[in-house]
């Protein structure tokens, strides 16, 4: 028997890798246990009953919108993936789309089963509820186990603090996981290990065994020098800071003072540990005093530290689905991409004189606009076809707006939304409900007037 005719065993069912590189892990998981193929031709589309799709950016939508040709007639496309719990640009084209976990809904649906919680029919819109399954019990690649999944945090603009109920997973299967594991490194999965209640017992374990676990994610609040020093020297930390200053990280309900902040940053650098710090621009209340704030901060380590690596990642804000910031009037602010790429010019070359500051260039105003259009409007072939693949840095949401307006009305999504507004994602009901988040988004809102007096 071929491997060809193996994989085609069950009838024509395939997932379709919409992007370069490899597959998901989990795409890849769900491949070998549940034989299914993974093609990324559009021909093979063709020949496919059924065609699972992963989708991990909402910008994944403008990826499927040109595969849209080759759906043939009678066959059935289903879509799941983080960025598919919002499902508004890609339900046009999807028979179904899954919203949830579905380790275990995944061979259900394979063997026929539709009638799921998180089971989106997209003909009918029905109500759907995200579907929180248990922390998955098994790696699902060499060395990958989940240890939590949510978070426990409430950050107003983060989607894994709103939709689902903090879940961690259990000690006793990831120890005994660790246990039994003969390799070198894991990646122990979560938003932010140095929350997981047990991750102490966890370095301890890894530590006798001689175990790196290069999942990075932390909090910066509860760092403690032991998490540091288990990290891998050659692995760039993450700290999610998000807001340049003190005052925004507190409107954003990220509340890491500054003497916090500093005070992980150093102690990272001075263990060796190359360090990575991921902020947000474009936020509710942000103003020019707060990147002001980011440029002290690291004239502050260039004065504390003759050595080392520190790169900044910047990402441009989105206003996302299920969060309380679906309200707010999303912008990017040209003047700051100006001042972010200015830095990346003054700090080339930094690592000669000591710390090597590194500014990563973020999303240019079009990457930025496809990905906010894509929660609010179907993102069809027509307006796919209307936005380019890429662009210069330089052009203005307005023009943006314009380019795509006689394919589809987006004017909106650019504007601040009453509390009744009804989002296109509103029959989808995840932990938190509507009310709830308005009233966090007030409280925000609240936050950045008393800062402004
Ligand atoms: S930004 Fe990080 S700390 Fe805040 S809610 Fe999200 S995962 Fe948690």
């Amino acid at each position: 028997m071929t491997r060809q005719f193996e994989l085609f065993a069950r009838p024509a069912v395939c997932f379709y890798h919409l992007n370069s590189g490899k597959p998901p892990r989990v795409v890849e998981y769900f491949s070998k246990t549940q034989n299914v193929p993974i093609v990324s031709d559009p021909v093979d589309l063709e020949g496919m009953k059924t065609v699972f799709f992963s989708i991990h950016s909402t910008r994944d939508a403008f990826k499927v919108a040109k595969l849209a040709k080759h759906k043939r007639q009678g066959s059935v496309w289903i879509a799941g993936g983080n960025a598919a719990t919002n499902p508004t640009a890609i339900k046009w084209i999807m028979d179904y789309v899954f919203i949830g976990d579905a380790f275990v809904a995944f061979e259900k649906i394979l063997n026929g089963t539709f009638d799921l919680r998180g089971m989106l029919n997209c003909s009918e819109n029905n109500i759907v509820c995200f579907n929180d399954e248990d922390n998955f019990k098994k790696a699902y690649s060499l060395g990958f186990y989940e240890l939590s999944k949510g978070c426990k945090r409430k950050c107003f603009f983060c989607v894994n603090a709103w939709r689902r109920e903090y879940k961690e997973n259990n000690f006793e299967s990831v120890k005994k996981y660790l246990d039994s594991f003969d390799g070198r490194v894991v990646n122990l999965r979560s938003n932010s290990s140095d929350d997981v209640s047990f991750y102490p017992e966890l370095i301890q374990i890894m530590k006798t065994k001689g175990i790196i676990d290069l999942n990075i994610s932390t909090s910066i609040q509860t760092l403690t020098d032991e998490h540091i020093q288990s990290k891998s020297a050659g692995v760039k930390m993450p700290l999610g800071v998000e807001g340049f200053s003190e005052r925004l990280r507190k409107i954003l309900n990220k509340p890491i003072k500054n003497d916090a902040l500093l005070d992980a940053v150093d102690r990272c650098l001075f263990y060796g540990k190359k360090i990575r710090t991921v902020y947000q621009f474009n936020l509710p209340g942000e103003t020019e005093n707060d990147f002001d704030a980011l440029l002290q901060d690291i004239e502050y380590m260039r004065q504390r530290h003759k050595k080392g690596s520190y790169s900044i990642a910047f990402i441009p804000h989105n206003a996302n689905a299920f969060t309380p910031m679906q309200w707010e009037k999303p912008y990017y602010n040209l003047n700051t991409l100006d001042r972010i790429l200015e830095l990346g010019e003054r700090m080339k070359g930094s690592g000669k004189t000591g710390l090597s500051v590194h500014p990563i260039i973020p999303l240019s105003p079009l990457g930025w606009f496809k990905m906010q259009i894509s929660e609010f409007v179907p993102i069809t072939p027509q307006v796919a076809k209307a936005l380019p693949d890429s662009a210069p840095k330089k052009e203005t949401v307005e023009y943006y707006i314009d380019r795509v307006s006689a394919a589809v009305d987006v004017g909106y999504v650019f504007e601040e939304k009453d509390e009744n507004f009804d989002f296109p994602w509103d029959n989808v009901k995840v932990a938190t409900d509507k009310k709830e988040l308005y009233r966090h988004y007030q409280k925000m809102k609240k936050r950045i007037e008393r800062s402004n007096t």
